[in-house]
């Protein structure tokens, strides 16, 4: 297990579409644990391959539905995910990304959708979700195809976001230098 290197916007890395997966193997079992880590570690609820430039249709998601209960860890590992249905009901939420650290926005999406994805053990599943998870499960998908969730809202805000991370960036490599 470890911790892999988050990559922050504005990047090219996040722009690209990723690659479908033919088969689960070992080597990406693995590495999809390491995401799961590297998403709790942060602390996150949800991160994509591109993320962490793996360049592979493959996200981790865990919003704690259990948090409730018993607090156990919840986590979804999906491999090519698809969403196959979404609800006429949208739900607004302000959403974070470990690419965008301490950057929000309010985006709209579907309040519950069907997903259908290939699980760790290469057998497809198909998952009714609603509320944070479905939120979660959306904006990870996205990120398959390239998108943040800041090209879901006005372009001004997004400027203003963009503008900020890359200042931050550039601070943290004057002083690393
Ligand atoms: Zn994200």
């Amino acid at each position: 297990m470890a911790l892999l290197p988050i990559i922050v916007a504005p990047d090219p890395r996040l722009k690209i579409k990723a690659e479908a997966v033919d088969q689960v193997d070992d080597e990406l079992r693995a590495f999809m644990h390491d995401m799961l880590e590297t998403m709790y570690a942060a602390p996150g609820i949800g991160l994509a391959g591109p993320q962490v430039g793996l360049g592979k249709r493959v996200i981790v998601v865990d919003v704690r539905e259990n948090a409730e209960d018993d607090g156990a860890p919840n986590p979804y590992c999906m491999v090519n995910p698809q969403i196959i249905e979404v609800s006429r009901e949208d739900r607004i939420h302000d959403e974070g990304c470990l690419s965008l650290p301490d950057q929000y926005a309010e985006v709209e999406r579907p309040d519950s959708i069907r997903v259908r994805y290939t699980d760790e053990n290469n057998t497809v599943q198909e998952l009714d979700a609603d509320g944070l998870l479905a939120t979660c499960i959306q904006h990870e998908i996205d990120h398959l195809d390239g998108i943040l969730f800041v090209d879901h809202i006005t372009a001004l805000k997004r400027k203003m976001i963009l503008r900020k991370l890359t200042k931050i960036k550039k601070l943290a490599e004057r002083e690393s230098a």
